[in-house]
């Protein structure tokens, strides 16, 4: 990175990001409350550093360490001086001092269903609609949501999800699988999401980054933290740096029954906060894969620094076509949410 001087001119900056441009590398310009920092993103071995310290408005270039940068907290505590990000989507604030929850179907199923959960979840005070329209299965023979009847089926599910999240004041996220999915799921939605499986898709990583959108990003059942972070560089690289880290589970280890779906990494939490200023969320519901443990942990993942939740309901968790073991009612969901707050006024308050 390149650290310019707290007077530097627009065009020494732009000069500096000529320059880089000329090696066949992109910059990262992040104009900051305290100076500029000019992030390299590509192959470095084709750029002789020592050129810049000598251009003028540059106060020096320092290599970040780690193989993720532009997400890395220094990159942000040279420019910003920021220790957290806060995400704004419209006016809801993630990453900020508030508990953030995003719940909802683990599918969407039709509309009737779709509305009476928005409600029920608006009412137990979450703040974000989550439902399906694409979902990642296991077998081929299970349901697929309701985007795999066709684009025109797809296209109904994701406007139910925007009327649903209009009607009731929530913002909606919902998952995109592939990148003929990209463009039209943008237009409805607040917040697109990437699923665990997808982490690794840096072509579907790009695309999504592009639309300029938010997006959820989860961290794929068998990724180390260092892998998850390179990974989200690859979106911060097309310059949206609006992530927000969900932590799902990895996959449980040993031979005999784990009695969870997977297993809650909740030292993750602090650890990347510790490695970025990018918010951080927990999925208690994907990563245990039962009802009776979600609220113990996501109380625990509150106390462990959370800025939010994300967590599967339905009214009739029995009647759900995908993950109704793991649902909970939206009664619950208010349990959840009042205690987890009341947890969030005890950590700590955050440094900003
Ligand atoms: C989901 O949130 O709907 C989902 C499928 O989660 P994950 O990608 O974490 O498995
Ligand atoms: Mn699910």
């Amino acid at each position: 990175m390149i650290i310019m001087k707290t007077d530097a001119t627009a065009e020494q900056i732009a000069h500096v990001v000529k320059e880089i441009k000329k090696h066949g590398l992109r910059a990262d310009v992040s104009k900051g409350a305290f100076r500029t920092v000019i992030g390299l993103i590509g192959d470095e071995r084709k750029v002789p550093l020592e050129q810049f310290t000598a251009m003028p408005g540059v106060k020096e270039v320092l290599g970040i360490e780690t193989p993720y940068k532009l997400v890395s907290r220094e990159y942000s505590q040279y420019s910003h001086g920021l220790e957290h990000m806060i995400i704004k989507v419209g006016d809801l604030e993630i990453g900020g001092d508030s508990l953030v929850v995003m719940a909802g179907p683990c599918a969407v199923e039709s509309k009737e269903q779709l509305l009476r959960i928005a409600e029920g979840v608006k009412r137990a005070g979450a703040q974000v609609l989550r439902g399906g329209v694409f979902k990642p299965r296991t077998s081929v023979h299970s349901f697929q949501g309701l985007g795999a009847a066709g684009d025109e089926e797809a296209e109904e599910a994701l406007s139910w999800l925007r009327e649903a999240g209009d009607k009731f004041g929530l913002a909606v996220v919902t998952e995109i699988r592939g990148e003929s999915q990209v463009d039209l799921v943008a237009r409805y939605v607040d917040i697109i999401q990437i699923g665990a499986r997808n982490m690794y898709d840096q072509d579907l990583l790009s695309k999504v980054a592009r639309k300029g959108k938010p997006i959820l990003y989860k961290r794929h059942f068998g990724a180390g933290i260092e892998e998850f972070l390179s990974f989200a560089e690859y979106i911060a690289a097309e310059g949206n740096k609006d992530i927000i880290l969900c932590e799902r589970g990895i996959i449980p280890i040993g031979k005999g029954r784990s009695y969870t779906r997977y297993t809650l990494d909740l030292a993750a939490v602090p650890v990347l906060q510790k490695e970025t200023y990018l918010p951080i969320i927990v999925d208690p519901s994907h990563a245990t894969g039962r009802r009776d443990l979600i609220h113990s942990m996501s109380c625990a993942a509150i106390a462990a620094g959370a800025s939010g939740l994300m967590i599967e309901v339905h009214y009739a968790p029995a009647e759900a076509l995908v993950d109704g073991q793991q649902a909970i009612t939206p009664a619950e969901l208010k349990a959840v949410i009042t205690t987890c707050q009341r947890i969030q006024k005890q950590v700590a308050p955050r440094k900003r």
